[in-house]
Order: C-alpha cells, then structure tokens, then sequence
C-alpha cells in the first residue's frame, strides 16, 4: 500500500501543545471544563492537552472517556462518562465539554457522542477537538479544534498511530 506521512512525532506534539493554548484561550482558562475522550485513541489525546494544560497554567482539568462504539447503532442505553484516573462515572451536568476525538469524518461518532451526553445530563456547552479532520460530513458538525485538515477521498484511509498503544506517533494517509 502507498503510504504518505501526514504528522510525525514533532507535528502532533506541536499540534496537541497549539489545541491546549487555544482551549484555554477560547474558554478563558479551564474553569468548569471537562476533557471527554471518545473511545480509544480520543481518550489519549485528551490525556496529553490535559498535561499540556497543567503544565501550561498549574490548574488540573478533569479527563473523562467514552465508549459509543455500540451506542452508535443500538441506541440501547447511553454510555456513562468515566474518570480515566478512577473508573468512576464523572457527572457533566453545567460542565463545559470538550469531546475528542482521532479522526472526524462524517459526524455520526460525535453525533451519537453528543446524544450519549445530553442523555445524561445538561452540559452547558459542548465543543469539540479532533487531531484529523478528513472531511466528507454528512451531518451539520464542525470541529472547534483541529490538529491538521486532510482533503481525502473516501476511498482513502487515515492510519493514526499513538505511542500510548501503538509504540509510536505518526499520521499517515494511505490509498486503499
Ligand atoms: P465518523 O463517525 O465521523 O464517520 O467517523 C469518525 C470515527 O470513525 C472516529 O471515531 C474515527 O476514529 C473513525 N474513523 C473514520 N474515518 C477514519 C480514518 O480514516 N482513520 C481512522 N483512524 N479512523 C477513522
Ligand atoms: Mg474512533
């Protein structure tokens, strides 16, 4: 398969330390916010601006994960948000949240993202962070935060490879 190096190691660093300026900036601190990670490689991602955050202005920020890969098509019971430090069910009542996530395509992982959330609670706001926006939406979403903008084809297919599981940072395009 060909293959085409999107972000290196360096590119995500920077990108995710840029994703932490501008939250804190948009939000004007992290007073009240909640970092939401979706399933897999989200959660990691929003672990590591939570770092940058504390690093950047002293003050933690709580970090939660979500699992929707079954809500997407089931819609049985909405999946709780749970502490990655702790496992406990994290409350997002009047929170203002932040979902992240790898890759936004066409909308319907926020989608069932967002309906998971409001089933259990009434967020105050909720904004939305994504390392790769590859395009091709089917519903009215838009990232507030994006690591890089990839024009793809559908038939194409991003590879996003994370340290924490994968051994390694890189981003790359690849022709299916
Ligand atoms: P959507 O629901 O927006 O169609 O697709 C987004 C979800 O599917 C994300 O959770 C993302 O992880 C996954 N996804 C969609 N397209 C790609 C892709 O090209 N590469 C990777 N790694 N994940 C994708
Ligand atoms: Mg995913």
């Amino acid at each position: 398969d060909e293959q085409l190096v999107i972000m290196d190691e360096t590119a995500i660093r920077r990108a995710l330390t840029r994703i932490a300026h501008e939250i804190l900036e948009k939000n004007k601190g992290v007073d009240n916010c909640m970092l939401i990670g979706i399933r897999t490689r989200g959660i990691y991602l929003a672990r590591r601006v939570a770092q940058r955050i504390h690093e950047i202005e002293s003050v933690p920020v709580p970090v939660g994960e979500l699992d929707i890969t079954s809500y997407r098509d089931d819609r049985v019971k909405a999946p709780s948000v749970e502490s990655v430090k702790t496992g406990e069910p994290l409350a997002i009542q009047d929170r203002k949240i932040i979902l992240f996530d790898d890759v936004l395509y066409t909308g319907r992982t926020v989608r069932a993202a967002m309906d998971a959330l409001i089933d259990q609670g009434r967020p105050q706001m909720i904004q939305l962070a994504v390392l790769i926006d590859r395009g091709h939406r089917e519903l009215p979403i838009r990232p507030d935060y994006v690591g890089k903008n990839v024009p793809t084809s559908k038939m194409e297919r991003i590879e996003v490879l994370l340290e924490e599981i994968d051994k390694k940072d890189k981003v790359a395009l690849y022709a299916k």
